[in-house]
């Protein structure tokens, strides 16, 4: 490229299947124009490999040929991109999955932003500054592995609940191995309402499991009639619906709750930093997400 930085376009997307209600174009075209930036931020839509491998290719070749400045990557290909790159940040390394991809010289490096971005949106939405607060995370997939791994890594004690009991076990065995320094060991528990029941007090309950989501809309992961942990803050990493039904019977009870439209809008704003090397404004992505949920809501 011939451009100078003042006068570059950056050029970015989105890899996953299907891609049809990502927030993500507008989120980041509010980014740019807060940043008085020119660029695009594209959709790739990928289906899940081997079909896709053809179509990845492609996005790869764009990246090396500096054709893409960079990518999100989102369901369902966070840990299928992993063996496509030249490197990994220790994060998404320990994590095992990755939704951010940069370039720094002729290398294609994997980082995950969802976990401090859950971080991040978990000390605004809640104040959870403490370091020794009990968790409780529903789900073994991607998003719950990176919620995990960033409770563990602040000092949390953490157990993690799915409904395939061995899931648990082998997120709990990976982030034991690849975790580095001290910390509190994780539990597995099987996602039923014996188990639940039996969990203690605890501080912050995570959802990370896609139950309450368009597809699985009107369900909760959390087992009608169960009470939940008593005092527990209640964050859905679902923002679509902006309500779950997770969302409406924990507030019933009594908890503070949060769905995940600040953690979406905190890794993006983290990507775009990654990628342009400025500041980006929450403020600016965060009505931008809101605008664009109210349209398809
Ligand atoms: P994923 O890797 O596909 O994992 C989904 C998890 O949900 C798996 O553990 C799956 O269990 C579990 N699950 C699905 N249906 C279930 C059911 N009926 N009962 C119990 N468990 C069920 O997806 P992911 O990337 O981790 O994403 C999970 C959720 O987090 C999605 O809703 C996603 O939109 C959200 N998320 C939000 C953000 C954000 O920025 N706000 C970021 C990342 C993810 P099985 O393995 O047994 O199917």
């Amino acid at each position: 490229m011939t451009e100078t930085r003042r006068e570059a376009v950056y050029r970015f997307g989105l890899t996953g299947w299907p891609l049809e209600h990502s927030l993500s174009p507008q989120i980041h075209a509010a980014a740019l124009q807060a940043a008085g930036l020119q660029g695009a931020y594209q959709l790739f839509p990928v289906p899940p490999l081997p079909e896709g491998a053809g179509k990845m290719r492609q996005v790869f070749d764009r990246l090396h040929s500096r054709e893409l400045d960079g990518i999100n990557v989102t369901i369902p290909h966070k840990q299928a991109v992993l063996g496509l790159l030249d490197g990994l940040t220790e994060a998404a390394a320990a994590i095992g999955a990755v939704n951010l991809i940069y370039r720094i010289g002729e290398r294609i490096l994997g980082d995950n932003s969802d976990a401090p971005a859950l971080l991040l949106d978990l000390e605004t939405r809640f104040g959870l500054e403490s370091q020794s607060g009990v968790a409780l995370v529903l789900g073994a997939g991607g998003a719950a592995r990176a919620a995990v791994y960033i409770l563990l890594q602040q000092g949390w004690q953490v157990s993690v609940a799915a409904r395939r009991f061995e899931a648990a076990q082998q997120l709990v065995a990976d982030l034991n191995r690849r975790m580095k320094g001290k910390r509190n060991d994780p539990t597995a528990i099987p996602l039923n309402s014996d188990s639940l029941a039996r969990v203690p007090a605890c501080d912050l309950l995570v959802n990370a499991t896609s139950v309450g989501m368009p597809l699985q809309v009107g369900k909760s992961p959390w087992p009608p009639g169960l009470q939940f942990p008593a005092g527990a803050c209640v964050y859905d990493m679902i923002y679509n619906p902006s309500e779950t039904l997770l969302i409406k019977t924990a507030r019933a009870a009594g908890h503070r709750t949060s769905n995940g439209l600040g953690m979406l809008v905190e890794q993006a704003a983290l990507s775009f930093e990654r990628w342009t090397g400025r500041a980006a404004s929450r403020q600016a992505m965060h009505s931008a997400a809101s605008l664009s949920l109210d349209t398809i809501g």
